[in-house]
């Protein structure tokens, strides 16, 4: 299934839970309940903006955008992020609001089932949504399906509250429990925020992505061929790897060409995804435009 039919299925299943939680409120009055309904709004929002950003980082390259749309899963994140500071802030004013005038909770059974209901529903989707996205390495989907487990955990802590009000009658567990779960919701949405922030900041690539890269040029230096200037980024689904490789001056461009398109094979194969630029210099000269502050 590509990914933007998993953000489609997605978008659906919001609307149901957001039906079903708001529904569990309404009748139960709980406070914990609207806090969960809540969330599950902004989780529709953000949802909806996945499925725009990755159609848009799906786009090929064009004449104002030449090396691709791939960042744009970026803005989702941080969108995402944002609307889930926004939720836990809604959600800590009500509450707060709640402990001060505590108000009697009704029908619990009922609200409680339609809270399993939902979270068994959004736990499936997003269990599958999160192997997916590993798999196609993307920042929108992980950041929708890592929403998604917030959105379960905040049920499960809200049915959790419920049952110790149905069996204790203590009011004031409500609102806490609904404080709480805002607490994990705020957790997450920094994480998103510092996720999407990394990857507009040209972060270099992961460690282990790094490792392979220097065995595969490792395999290729010797006394005569020596690579400097290795520097990696990732955009979205995308990662690139900038290099020198220095070699004798009397080589012919034809030689050097030869040896860089194997050292770019071997690399592409041993990284997924990546892109490889290789300057070819002489030995003993540098680029002229390299910062003396750049690694060497
Ligand atoms: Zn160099």
């Amino acid at each position: 299934m590509p990914i933007s039919a998993y953000l489609k299925v997605s978008i659906a299943v919001a609307v149901a839970t957001i039906l079903l939680k708001g529904v569990a409120w309404w009748v139960s009055g709980s406070v914990s309940l609207l806090s969960d309904a809540l969330e599950s709004l902004v989780n529709l929002a953000g949802a909806i903006f996945a499925l725009l950003m990755v159609s848009v980082a799906a786009q090929p390259p064009d004449e104002d955008h030449p090396y691709g749309h791939h960042k744009a899963e970026y803005f989702s994140s941080g969108f995402e992020g944002v609307l889930i500071f926004a939720a836990a802030v809604a959600i800590i004013w009500e509450a707060l609001h709640r402990l001060f005038d505590p108000q009697p909770v009704e029908q619990i059974g009922l609200g409680i089932t339609l809270a399993v209901v939902s979270s068994a529903m959004n736990g499936a989707l997003a269990w599958s949504m999160l192997r997916k996205a590993r798999e196609a390495r993307s920042m929108a989907l992980e950041a929708d399906a890592r929403h998604l487990f917030t959105d379960v955990w905040t049920s499960v802590g809200v049915v959790v509250g419920l049952l110790a009000v149905k069996f204790t009658g203590l009011l004031w567990l409500d609102p806490v429990i609904a404080l709480l779960v805002a607490g994990n919701i705020l957790r997450e949405g920094w994480s998103l925020a510092r996720r999407s922030a990394d990857g507009l900041m040209d972060r270099a690539l992961e460690p282990e992505a790094r490792e392979q890269i220097e065995q595969v040029l490792a395999g290729f230096a010797h006394q005569t061929i020596r690579f400097d200037h290795v520097v990696t980024r990732r955009a979205g689904q995308r990662r690139y790897v900038d290099l020198h490789m220095h070699m004798p001056p009397g080589w012919t461009l034809g030689r050097a060409a030869a040896v860089r398109t194997s050292v770019e094979q071997a690399l592409m194969s041993a990284v997924p995804g990546l892109r490889a630029t290789i300057q070819l210099l002489p030995m003993d000269v540098e680029a002229h435009f390299n910062d003396p502050r750049d690694p060497l």
